[in-house]
């Protein structure tokens, strides 16, 4: 079985401007690395809004920190009259490794429909940033108990057309919409039938080698305390965490799990 670097990735949503970004990113620096705490190999990524971008990319590259970042969302299209876009192109300009695509914020508040999805998953790949591609299911669906089917069918629109070189790379956060930003964190079984769902679906789209190699983020109201319990999970690779990654504490404490 491969081994899998977690992932602890901060998505800031719409919160904090570049000199409150600074402030957070200068925190994080001192708490993840006060030589306190082996927190292993763990991978930490922040995605700011685009605005805070090159402020922490100033930060990051300036002192070296351990920290990688990317964006909340990005243009289907590379470049043209698209006003109020912006393109892949200028997100790898930033040094940004990943990006998020398909968050159901996105997906509620701006329709982005499946196809957008894909079509966004494909942009990033041109530019050579790594999407974190993000599906869940809302309440209703929950409760008929048909959470597995509607995520594979979120994943196999997502991946349509995706080579496997590219995919290789992917990164899938599951996150049920009824747990984001609630404070209603799923199960760690809850997680689990999912992740590795979409897992068993990505071997059958590309190869089990493939399936075992990329990462399943868990998103919804992870914090501190019940984040050991969801990592414990054999599918859970990481998390995708919202309000608790804008406090420089908390998010060094969650991307301390083990
Ligand atoms: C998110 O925005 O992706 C998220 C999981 O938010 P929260 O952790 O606040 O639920």
């Amino acid at each position: 079985m491969a081994t899998r670097t977690p992932l602890m990735a901060g998505n800031w949503k719409m919160n904090l401007d570049h000199l409150q970004a600074t402030h957070l990113v200068q925190k994080l620096d001192w708490s993840l690395r006060d030589g306190k705490h082996d927190h292993g190999a763990v991978e930490v990524a922040v995605l700011p809004p685009f605005t805070d971008i090159r402020s922490v990319q100033t930060l990051i590259d300036g002192d070296r920190l351990p920290l990688k970042y990317g964006a909340q969302d990005l243009s289907v299209h590379d470049s043209g009259a698209y006003t109020g876009e912006i393109s892949g192109a200028f997100l790898a300009k930033l040094g940004c490794t990943y990006v998020a695509v398909g968050h159901s914020e996105r997906r509620e508040y701006h329709n982005e429909t499946d196809a957008v999805v894909n079509a966004k998953i494909k942009a990033a790949y041109t530019h050579g940033l790594t999407p974190i591609f993000c599906c869940g299911e809302g309440l209703e669906i929950r409760q008929a108990g048909e959470q597995v089917a509607h995520v594979l069918g979120q994943i196999e629109a997502g991946l349509d057309g995706l080579p496997a070189e590219q995919a290789a790379s992917i990164v899938i956060a599951y996150e049920p919409i009824w747990a984001i930003g609630t404070g209603e964190v799923a199960t760690p079984e809850d997680a689990q039938e999912v992740c590795a769902a979409i897992r068993t679906k990505v071997a059958e789209l590309y190869s089990g080698d493939l399936a075992d190699g990329i990462r399943i983020l868990y998103g919804g109201s992870v914090k501190s305390g019940n984040v050991a319990a969801i990592m414990a999970k054999e599918d859970v690779d990481g998390a995708l965490v919202g309000g608790a990654s804008l406090d420089a504490e908390e998010f060094t404490a969650i991307c301390r799990f083990r």
